[in-house]
Formats: structure tokens, sequence, C-alpha cells
């Protein structure tokens, strides 16, 4: 089988042995792979500089049918994201699209979910302070949609009649997206989600807004909102370590100002 060229980032790393390093790559062209770069710590040519976490290039991949693990016969970084690892909320962030994206991207081409993941590891990577954190939610809400499980905004998700935009509606998990009154009422659970909300998914959605700056109140909201949609419409049994990190080193500066 002739040898697979595409772009692709790396969204996790490990040692292997005593040279090698086993990778997780997202790519443009054949989905989430795993990839065993061997040597890949004694072989700056081969691999250019770093194979580090989020760094992005064109990998040269052989991909046998059957294995899981793929070999890396070549990657050339352009586009290395040192600034990802420089803070907290950054790095949080980061590690909260790679795992989303690691574990529901699968082994199909998906160039949207690539480009998805390029693009929002940029914008984390340029942002300061709390902007971190709202590049990672609209950056989780793209990728869910990339993934197939855009939640539904403008229309009942049931009946699919018309909603207001400019008042509070309600949002239900097992529907998919917000539901009028009527809906609700049959609806298993839903929860409120205000005009502002609503309107700050939208944008993340369309990724046309420029990014809204939430209070801390708001958005932990939006975290929520998000778990439980992923638990809703993506999760199996295991933990979301790095989402939940994600969500816990958010809370950590409002602990450490002593608001208590
Ligand atoms: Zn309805």
């Amino acid at each position: 089988m002739p040898p697979v060229v595409t772009d692709a980032i790396v969204l996790h790393a490990f040692d292997y042995l005593e040279s090698s390093r086993i990778l997780k790559l997202v790519t443009r062209d054949a989905g989430v792979r795993s990839v065993l770069a061997r040597g890949a710590r004694r072989s700056k040519r081969r691999f250019g500089a770093a194979l580090d976490l989020f760094a992005q290039g064109t990998a040269e991949l052989h991909v046998k049918p059957g294995r899981d693990l793929d070999t890396l016969a070549g990657f050339d970084v352009t586009r290395a994201r040192p600034q990802l690892a420089a803070t907290l909320p950054r790095f949080a962030g980061a590690n909260a699209i790679a795992e989303l994206t690691l574990r529901f991207g699968g082994d199909d081409a998906n160039a949207e979910l690539f480009d998805t993941v390029a693009a929002t590891l940029d914008t984390i990577a340029a942002s300061m302070g709390d902007t971190a954190r709202e590049a990672t939610l609209a950056g989780a809400w793209r990728v869910l949609a990339d993934l197939g499980v855009a939640p539904t905004i403008d229309a009942c998700a049931e009946c699919h009649g018309p909603i207001d935009v400019d008042a509070p509606a309600l949002f239900s998990h097992p529907a998919g997206g917000v539901v009028c009154a009527r809906c609700g009422h049959l609806a298993r659970s839903a929860r409120t989600l205000p005009a502002a909300a609503r309107a700050a998914l939208r944008g993340w959605l369309d990724g046309a807004a420029p990014l809204v700056t939430l209070d801390a109140n708001d958005a932990r909201a939006h975290q929520r909102l998000l778990r439980e949609f992923v638990r809703e419409h993506l999760a199996d049994d295991r933990p979301l370590r790095a989402f939940e990190n994600w969500e816990q080193e958010t809370l950590m500066p409002r602990v450490a100002g002593g608001a208590a």
C-alpha cells in the first residue's frame, strides 16, 4: 500500500521503548490515527525539530489494514504552537479539544474536523486570560458540529416550529437543542437558556462571531451545557479527564481570589 501523505496535528504523544514515540494524530485525509514514530527521539532529520504536542505538519503514514498502529515515516512540522503550553488555561483548553477529537473523531476522513481543530488551537494559542476558555467553548461546539451532533438553536428540535430569538428558550439535551414551550412540556428534562447564551452558542457554531466575554457564572453554565450535551450525544462510559480538568482549571482563579 502506498504511504498516506496528509496534514496532521499531534494531539497526544508519549515515549515508547528507548527511542521511539507513539502519537495520536488528527489528520485531514485519514481521520484520527495512532502512529509509531520509530527512533523519533533520535532522528530530528526525519521528524522535524519536534514531535511535540499540538505540532502541525505533513505526515507520511504507512497504514496496514487491520492494524491499530500506523508507522510514521516522516513528519514535516510547519507549526509548533509552543504558546499552548505557556499558560494553564490555554493548555487545559487545548487538551480538552484534543480529547474530544481523539475520543469521537473516528478514522474516516473529516477535513472539516481537522480545520476546526487547527483553527481552535490557533485561537487558544493567541488568547489572553479568560478568553482561552471562550475559545475552547467555541471550538468544542464546532468540533461537535463537525462530528454531526450540532445542537438545534433557532427552531424547535422536536416540531421545527419557530422560537423567538430574543426570548429565553428551553434547551433539551435528549431532543438535541432548543424546544418550544409545547414540546418542552413533554421533554424528559429541559433547562432554560437565556437569549444571550443562545446568541453566544449561535456565534460559536457559526464560527463567524468574535469571541464573547463571559463572566464566571455564565462560563460555568456554558461548560455545564457542553458537558451535558457531550454526555447525551457522544460519550461512552469512560470519563473525559481532560475535559474535567479544563472545567476544574477554570474554577481556580475564583478560588484563589478568595471569593469565599
Ligand atoms: Zn416544538
